[in-house]
């Protein structure tokens, strides 16, 4: 049997590269004061109806929904975790506890997608939301953790593009402006972007299909619509982000696509990976726990796409062989010995690895150069007689003999050390 298509296994050989961004993950997030929030894998299919909107690809094509709940409720395997992780906040009433609510979140995701590199139908998304003010600076934050994770994870080939959808006012004088355009320009559009125009219009300014590049080119700008607050907002995020050093370019045609975001939307790409080319993005929204039925909490977040940084980070360097540091050789007759030896030795840290197969001296010893273990303690009937080990160094050569069992952990730790 096959793992299934647009699935893929994290096989030995790249789980530590994999926990090496993980464990990035989880630092950088903590050193901006956020917590980590876990919800479900899955939720009510509503949920993403009303939070990712019906209009958008997500919900329209690509989610995995199924109904196996006793009340035949449709459920949904989560595209995305926003709207998971503002329900859990509005769920638990989160913001009373913090004003200013910081929260990351690692997990997977699914979207059924047609695969290709860097494009899977489960994938992993870490990001982060801040919740609770409408001000610039949260969204600064938000981006600077972003890029600080990237940063963190040897990523430096990428660029951050930022630009304002404006608030609800902003939005509505300018999707009538952009729909007479698209109208007048109806034929050159592709079939997708036509039947958008009633329900997503905004989603075709970032479209990705070539017809409909061509027509956007010449779309008025929302930029040129801002209102005075939004206009204000956007300026400060962008004083923010050239006083913490974080070089951006502004992109007017960026707009996501879900209908959640006001103001500030934000995405980081890379001409590295081909046409996937979105490490990953996010973006104010205001509105989204109104829509999911609750009172307005303003929030602001991003996700960032872990098989492309993985794929980037790949491109950066050789994956670091996760080894164990010792290894015992030992005649099957005093494995007693060799259990007990090996589980005092990892309570003090040191990673260890025995024999399981019974097999000669001169097999475990070949074993123990091929892993490139730093050392090797012996124990044959010798050393059982004396109640003491042999210790390789298996960097110099050189041996240590009666060692008593006291004594390991001290020229292990010479060893390991040196
Ligand atoms: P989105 O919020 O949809 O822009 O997703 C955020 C990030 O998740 C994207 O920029 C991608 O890096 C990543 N992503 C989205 N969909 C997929 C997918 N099907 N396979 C792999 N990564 C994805």
């Amino acid at each position: 049997m096959k793992n299934v298509k647009g699935t893929k296994d994290i096989l030995p050989d790249e789980s530590p590269l994999w926990q090496r961004l993980e464990s990035t993950f989880r630092t950088m997030p903590a050193l901006f004061g956020y917590k980590e929030i876990r919800t479900p894998i899955f939720e009510s299919t509503d949920l993403f109806k009303r939070g990712v909107g019906e209009g958008t690809d997500i919900v329209g094509k690509e989610m995995y929904s199924f109904s196996k709940s006793e009340d035949g409720e449709s459920l949904t395997l989560r595209p995305e975790l926003t709207a998971s992780v503002a329900r859990a906040v509005m769920q638990y009433n989160l913001i009373r506890h913090y004003p200013t609510l910081r929260l990351w979140y690692y997990g997977p995701c699914f979207r059924y997608e047609q695969p290709q590199q860097g494009r899977q139908r489960q994938f992993h998304q870490v990001g982060a939301e801040c919740m609770g003010t409408t001000n610039p600076e949260a969204d600064a934050e938000v981006i600077i953790l972003a890029n600080s994770i990237l940063k963190n994870c040897d990523i430096s080939d990428y660029k951050l593009n930022i630009n304002s959808v404006g608030d609800t006012e902003t939005r509505a004088v300018y999707k009538k402006v952009l729909v007479d355009f698209l109208n007048d320009n109806l034929s050159k559009l592709s079939e997708d972007a036509q039947k958008r125009l009633a329900t997503n219009p905004l989603r075709t300014l970032d479209s990705k299909d070539a017809r409909d590049r061509e027509v956007v080119k010449n779309a008025p700008s929302i930029l040129d619509y801002l209102n005075s607050e939004s206009k204000e907002k956007f300026e400060q995020l962008q004083t923010l982000l050239t006083a913490s050093g974080v070089s951006f370019e502004i992109n007017s045609r960026l707009v996501r696509g879900l209908d959640y975001y006001s103001n500030t939307v934000f995405e980081f790409i890379t001409d590295k990976l081909g046409s996937q080319d979105a490490l990953g993005g996010g973006g104010r929204y205001d509105n989204l726990t109104a829509l999911l039925g609750g009172n307005p909490i303003p929030g602001v977040g991003f996700a960032l796409g872990v098989e492309r940084l993985i794929l980037l980070a790949q491109q950066n360097e050789q994956p670091a062989e996760a080894k164990a540091q010792v290894m015992i050789v030992s005649e099957q007759a005093f494995n007693g010995i060799v259990f007990n030896i090996a589980n005092t030795l990892r309570a003090q840290g040191i990673s260890i690895v025995t024999d399981l197969q019974q097999r000669s001296f001169k097999s475990q010893f070949k074993d123990a150069d091929k892993s490139g273990v730093k050392s090797v303690i012996v124990i044959g009937e010798n050393e059982a007689a004396q109640q003491a080990v042999t210790i390789k160094n298996m960097v110099s050569g050189a041996q240590h003999e009666n060692v008593d069992y006291a004594n390991i952990v001290t020229v292990l730790q010479e060893i390991l050390n040196g």
